[in-house]
């Protein structure tokens, strides 16, 4: 090399290089050792030969030739997770289709369908780096089909995730946020459903080293500066635990674990404390060598040596001995007032337990007892292969469905039958619902959980039996998309919202067309198009909608122009046309306001039939040809349309007290259906509140009621009142108010 400062900090000559390829190579096979069989030897001579032919001319960004990260993949893979030689050989091969000459024909040749169908997987993963948004989250999708059918696509693929963190180094600042911020968002949560604990936390440090650099430092630094003071504090807390250990006939071990970085500062931020303040920056783990019969018994006789010695806080035990994770972790965990008065957490767990912990899924495999735990990854896949079949399925919002719905951990709940459903964590009797079938979710009205009438939003808990109701007169609801946290429910709701918005909108289109034909235009592409346009609406289906729930009332179609049978736009309405009677008001100067609602007032005005304001509720003005001010509230439907294109004709307004006109107002309550219910409603409504009641309709089915009441309030505050009372009754669930038709 001619200088000095281009030469990356990587400089070894060829010899070097290939020596240390040897290397690796070497340590790899020695962790396979106790897995080989005749062959196999043979086989990972051919993988990792035709990997290295293949990459020989490349090199990583580091400067490092590039068959050193197939090998390191294939390390943590064996190493860190434990799987076997097929799967190594996928990893040695895992860039080798995406990056070189090499084609999955040619590896099903020399390999087999198995090794040529995983490495496809892991091909088709690399391409999802590096495309917008919606085309990464659709590629995304699509990988996950290929990856449920073998789970070593992910475990792979997360050992190759994890040694490019681990390498980001080189790497530009710009490609490091964004490596970065996909493995927390992704890769880091797949890796704890997984079960891969280690692997997950290296993540999130590595992540946060990136994505955080000053906290990462400052956090970094302060644990080396306490680790002296740590451990004497924690040999300290050892010492007499270890003493009755050694009394007792089985192996252990024990040991002091500094938290990672990345949970220290998720405390920090979580309770907004300083470093200084977080007090369980370790845990004591206990491991223990028994055999699995006397796993239990052994881990329990521990517990009791630690709080004979230590006082535990009853709360913070957890047994997950006799319940495990739902990712398989098995221990038990306890916190103890040490010495000084400091709460320590203890792990306490057997070396079988620990390798689970440590390598997941694969440990599972091995430890195979009884299938309960095969078939409950089994189930997990099962459910993500239907969610992924769907097609409506919109997939910008799909990685933020799969985040929530596969990588929470889940609950287990049971029909009446004792089927089990498998829901990720608050899930509601409404996702249950959509689970057992897309109708009873969308007629769902209630659940009877436990034999207990619940609403329909109850977040279920593990070992619930849940018991949906359904009514043929129900139908989803916006607010529904609210209460579901599954993906299947989520896109059987949008689906059942957007065919009910087609039916709505048939009805506007029939409206529009009579008065379009009324006001002697066409009804033709043409004038639908202008009005669209002129509303500033998406399409002429959100036009025909408006129009159907008189969010628009088509009264503007006076002011358009006629011309043959077209329509043509108004011109722009001149504000000192109208003669509105409030000449001592300036529209442009906020400053000046309307008062109105007095009854000595003589200004002309109306409220908006859209919005149906009454006093008290956030309200603007807007001049209209010939019918003065119409009063709009500024959470109506139309009031982003009205403010942003007609800013000269808006008013700021502002209600006067009046106690002598009111104004008639709806209210939906839903609730338990019970015995007199109707009859605590009307008292507490005409009876304790004195307000007047319009109109009253109640429809009670199974044990649910739906009520609408039309009353005559004064102003919103009032309205207010009534409403918090009334939510205070026993039995109610919701109170909402809706705009009433006289
Ligand atoms: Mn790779």
């Amino acid at each position: 090399m001619a200088t000095t400062a281009a030469i990356p900090k990587y400089n070894l000559n060829d010899d070097q290089e290939k020596k240390l390829i040897l290397r690796e190579y070497r340590a790899l096979l020695r962790g396979l050792k106790p897995k080989l069989k005749p062959g196999d030897k043979e086989l990972l001579r051919h993988a990792f030969e035709m990997a290295a032919d293949a990459h020989k001319t490349m090199r990583r960004k580091s400067g490092e030739p590039y068959i050193l990260h197939p090998l390191a993949v294939a390390r943590i893979c064996v190493e860190e997770i434990g799987l076997g030689v097929r799967s190594t050989i996928c990893a040695l091969l895992h860039d080798t289709v995406e990056d070189t000459d090499i084609t999955l024909e040619d590896i099903e040749r020399e390999f087999g369908g198995e090794i040529a169908r995983i490495v496809d997987g892991l091909t088709k993963i690399s391409t999802v780096i590096d495309v917008n948004a919606s085309q990464q989250a659709e590629n995304f999708k699509k990988i996950l089909l290929t990856l449920t059918d073998d789970p070593r696509v992910i475990l792979i693929k997360l050992s190759d995730r994890l040694h490019n963190m681990r390498t980001l180094d080189s790497m530009k600042r710009e490609k490091q946020l964004k490596i970065a911020s996909e493995t927390v968002y992704v890769y880091a949560p797949l890796a704890h459903r997984m079960g891969l604990y280690n692997i997950k936390t290296e993540m999130e440090d590595l992540a946060m080293k990136y994505l955080e650099p000053e906290a990462y430092r400052e956090i970094a630094r302060k644990l080396a500066e306490t680790k002296r003071e740590r451990s004497r504090y924690i040999n300290e807390f050892i010492k007499p635990i270890k003493e009755k250990l050694d009394h007792t006939s089985f192996p252990f071990e024990i040991y002091g674990r500094p938290k990672s970085i990345h949970s220290i500062w998720n405390k920090m931020k979580k309770k907004a404390v300083a470093f200084e303040e977080v007090y369980d920056l370790f845990a004591i783990r206990v491991l223990l060598d028994v055999p699995q019969e006397l796993e239990k018994e052994a881990c329990w006789k521990v517990y009791s040596f630690i709080t004979d010695e230590y006082t535990p806080a009853p709360e913070r035990l957890r047994d997950w001995l006799s319940a495990p994770k739902s990712n398989g972790y098995e221990a038990l965990h306890t916190t103890v007032m040490g010495p000084q008065g400091k709460w320590v957490e203890v792990q306490i767990r057997t070396k079988r337990m620990n390798e689970i912990a440590e390598k997941g899924l694969a440990a599972h495999w091995k430890y195979k007892e009884g299938a309960t735990d095969e078939s409950r990854f089994d189930k997990w896949f099962q459910q993500i292969r239907e969610v992924l079949n769907d097609k409506d399925n919109d997939s910008i919002d799909f990685l933020q469905d799969f985040k929530t719905t596969f990588l929470a951990e889940e609950i287990y709940v049971y029909t009446p039958k004792g089927d089990v459903k498998m829901l990720p964590v608050n899930s509601t009797a409404l996702d249950f619902a959509f689970a057992i079938h897309s109708m009873v979710g969308a007629q769902c009205i209630g659940a009877k959980v436990n034999h207990k009438l619940v609403p329909i939003s109850h977040k279920l808990r593990s070992g619930d039996q849940v018991e949906i109701i359904t009514s043929a007169k129900q139908k989803p609801n916006d607010g529904w998309l609210d209460i579901v946290v599954t993906a299947k429910a989520k896109s059987k709701i949008k689906d059942a919202l957007k065919e009910e918005k087609r039916k709505v909108a048939d009805e506007g289109k029939y409206t529009l067309q009579r008065k379009l034909e009324q006001s002697g235009a066409a009804f033709n592409q043409h004038n639908v198009d202008v009005l669209t346009v002129f509303y500033k609406l998406p399409s002429p289906l959100d036009l025909y909608y408006q129009i159907s729930i008189k969010a628009i009332d088509l009264k503007e179609l006076k002011e358009f122009q006629i011309l043959g049978d077209k329509l043509e736009p108004p011109k722009p309405v001149k504000p000192v046309e109208h003669k509105v009677e409030v000449q001592t008001v300036k529209p442009s100067k906020d400053t000046e306001l309307i008062i109105f609602g007095e009854s000595s007032d003589k200004i002309v005005y109306t409220l908006a039939n859209c919005c149906k304001p009454i006093p008290g509720d956030d309200v603007f003005g807007f001049v209209t040809t010939g019918k003065g001010l119409t009063i709009h509230r500024t959470n109506c439907p139309n009031a982003t349309k009205l403010l942003s294109n007609y800013g000269h004709r808006i008013v700021k307004t502002k209600w006067a007290k009046n106690k002598e006109i009111s104004f008639l107002t709806g209210l939906k309550i839903v609730g338990l259906d019970d015995v007199g219910v109707i009859h605590k409603i009307t008292n507490l409504i005409s009876g304790e509140m004195k307000i007047n009641i319009n109109a009253m309709t109640i429809e009670a089915k199974e044990g649910l009621f739906h009520g609408n009441v039309k009353v005559y309030v004064h102003d919103k505050e009032e309205l207010e009142e009534l409403v918090d009372y009334l939510k205070k009754l026993p039995g109610i669930e919701t109170v909402d108010r809706y705009d009433a038709e006289a």
